[in-house]
């Protein structure tokens, strides 16, 4: 599913635990009307939609409080006890994405990570979907730190968001991390700032009365961090997204020195990530990829377009590397990797040589084979460079015959749609891609995560007694479970969680348990300017309305007599045509006036919600059986 992504937020406000229950659209209509007429009275609308099984009032009767049953399961959550660890994956346990876990120890809690992921089909018109933060902000006072391990969105992109909730704690993370953070923090300018405190990979920092150190990772990202929380029945470690460094399965040198701090320790809790866990053998090594691209730069004679993530610095680095030395130029087209290359060069990861980077208008000054232009978009997303260009709409960029596109990435799951239609236009307009599947061609793309034998190399090397398999959707846990049981673990030494479970290691540390009690874990999606759990009932209207449209019903009547004034009016969107319809609606408006007049004559005073919930009923109904669909029916009852 494309996204469009609006990148800016400053009108954001936090707008949580309350929702108008009234529909917009019923207001919009009921507003309407209520200027033509004072004395008119308006009932609160509800919709209706046809249940074959459960046949009667549709969305809105179902419980669909998931913050308030949650909110009586979080009230009953006892104070964790003395000498107990307690740990709660809050988000990124049940899909890839929105990463988050709190550890509390006595008085205190550290929270590892806060990213978000994207809106899918699912959640339709929502900007993106950040952990539920409840737990930790009913315990604000205890939270002594926000740890981030690397810099990628579903691990920072919520950061904003969740620290102004949680009490802004301070937040640590190495200094490439802590870059991008403040980047993302900036489009949130009514927030207060970040309390930044840069670690290096060898740092000990206190949290309170909990100590914690870390250890470098090699990910897709520079910067990337282990995090280890000792305790004193052992480690507790969650090495955040990593792939072992090592060609043909020789794990480098350096790897195995970094590593080897484990070699002796007691690691009482592995926490690890599970997004590769069905991919066999090791991950590919960068540095094939990066000599494919060389490759590639080298050989290919007109101009080269290269699509990449843009938070992937190190190989944009490589390829502005590759570049130079051939004495081509550089050109970028895309916010996001603009300003990822700013970071990485404030950083100190590269230094491109002046004047190799020349803006994108003046690269139609140079010979083709002289052009190297990184773009975003390799995922076809909407408003990205390269999709635009795909789609003649980029004014800045035009393709022409003769070009090579480089999709120096994977198709991240979802987006296999967007990317199809963009190589559709890619292929109309004659030039040539080269994707991580294009047969016979030089690596373009490596995967950040471990495959399988890099998991187990870590298990191996970690020989934790507990294990959580974090960072995938459930079914990758469960194959991440499967694989430490293969590697000698004990059933009864692993959980598998879901977000909002709460795990505990007793206070002896012989035995890790999940407790009946569930944190509050409902998505909290950022929708415009709201952010609110509670929206799954409007986000399921949407998902109705998309699928079979609405149908508004608008009916005057007389209070006295308990009859209808005039004819009701009719609105139907994304339902049926009304005007190819006409007998359909005769046939409604006759329902109508009988349901309504029937209602009225059952009852001696006039009872709108009644009159209501028979019309949103067998109307609903009526429809269902003449157009097989079942559009959200909206009753307005208006009376003079
Ligand atoms: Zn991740
Ligand atoms: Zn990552």
């Amino acid at each position: 599913m494309i996204k469009k992504t609006r990148l800016l937020f400053s009108s954001l406000k936090i707008e949580d635990k309350k929702e108008n229950k009234i529909p917009a659209l019923a207001s919009n209509v009921a507003h309407n009307y209520a200027g033509e007429e004072r004395r008119k009275k308006i009932t609160k609308s509800s919709t209706y939609q046809y249940n074959q099984k459960r046949f009667g009032k549709g969305a809105r009767s179902r419980p669909f409080g998931a913050k308030n049953q949650y909110k009586i399961a979080n009230e009953k959550i006892p104070p964790v006890e003395k000498g107990v660890i307690r740990i709660i994956p809050l988000g990124g346990v049940e899909e890839i994405g929105k990463n988050m876990t709190a550890i509390e120890i006595g008085e205190d809690i550290v929270v590892i990570d806060a990213g978000m992921h994207f809106s899918n089909e699912l959640t339709p018109g929502v900007d993106y979907v950040i952990p539920n933060t409840t737990y930790l902000e009913e315990r604000k006072e205890k939270i002594r730190a926000l740890i981030i391990t690397h810099g990628h969105l579903d691990h920072i992109g919520g950061v904003p968001l969740v620290l102004s909730r949680i009490g802004n704690p301070p937040v640590y993370s190495r200094n490439l991390s802590m870059l991008m953070m403040k980047k993302r923090q900036a489009e949130f300018p009514h927030l207060p700032t970040i309390k930044e405190n840069v670690v290096e990979k060898d740092s000990v920092i206190m949290c309170g009365k909990i100590k914690i150190r870390f250890f470098s990772v090699t990910h897709t990202i520079p910067d990337s961090m282990g995090v280890i929380i000792e305790t004193e029945h052992g480690w507790i470690v969650n090495p955040g997204d990593y792939k072992i460094d090592q060609v043909d399965g020789i794990v480098t040198k350096e790897e195995e020195k970094g590593y080897s701090i484990f070699d002796k320790a007691k690691v009482l809790l592995l926490m690890t990530e599970s997004t590769n866990i069905e991919n066999e053998g090791f991950s590919l090594p960068e540095i094939k990829v990066h000599q494919g691209l060389e490759n590639l730069i080298k050989k290919i004679p007109g101009r080269i377009i290269i699509a990449a993530f843009s938070s992937h610095i190190t190989r944009l680095a490589h390829i502005v590397k590759v570049a130079e030395a051939l004495g081509k130029k550089i050109a970028i087209d895309g916010r996001s990797m603009k300003t990822n290359i700013e970071v990485a060069v404030e950083a100190g990861f590269f230094a491109p040589k002046k004047d190799s980077i020349i803006p994108l208008k003046e690269a139609d000054n140079y010979p083709p084979n002289k052009i190297v232009v990184l773009m975003t978009g390799a995922q076809g997303e909407e408003f990205a460079a390269l999709n635009r260009a795909a789609n003649k709409s980029n004014a800045k960029f035009s393709l022409r015959k003769g070009d090579t596109i480089i999709l120096s990435a994977s198709i991240v799951p979802g987006n296999e749609l967007a990317v199809v239609k963009m190589r559709d236009g890619l292929a109309r307009q004659g030039v040539r891609v080269i994707s991580y599947r294009t047969a016979g061609e030089d690596f373009v793309h490596a995967t950040g995560h471990g495959n399988i034998e890099d998991v187990k190399w870590l298990h191996r090397k970690t020989h934790p007694k507990f294990f959580i398999p974090i960072h995938g959707n459930h079914y990758r846990l469960v194959l991440h479970k499967e694989l430490a049981l293969g590697l000698g673990m004990s059933e009864e030494n692993i959980i598998v969680p879901d977000n909002g479970s709460i795990i505990e290691i007793s206070a002896d540390g012989q035995k890790i348990i999940m407790r009946k009690e569930r944190a509050p874990s409902g998505n909290m999606l950022v929708d415009g300017t709201s952010i609110s759990d509670t929206q799954d009932v409007v986000i399921r209207d949407r998902v109705m309305l998309a699928q079979d449209g609405m149908f508004v019903i608008i009916a005057l009547i007389d209070q006295k007599t308990g009859k209808l004034k005039k004819s009701p009016d009719l609105i139907s969107r994304g339902f049926v045509y009304l005007k190819e319809n006409q007998e359909l609606l005769r046939q409604v408006r006759i329902i109508i006036k009988r349901s309504v007049e029937d209602a009225a004559a059952r009852t001696n005073q006039v009872d709108f919600d009644h009159i209501k919930a028979e019309l949103g009923e067998s109307i609903s109904k009526f429809l269902y059986q003449k157009t097989a669909k079942r559009p959200l029916v909206i009753p307005v009852i208006l009376s003079v």
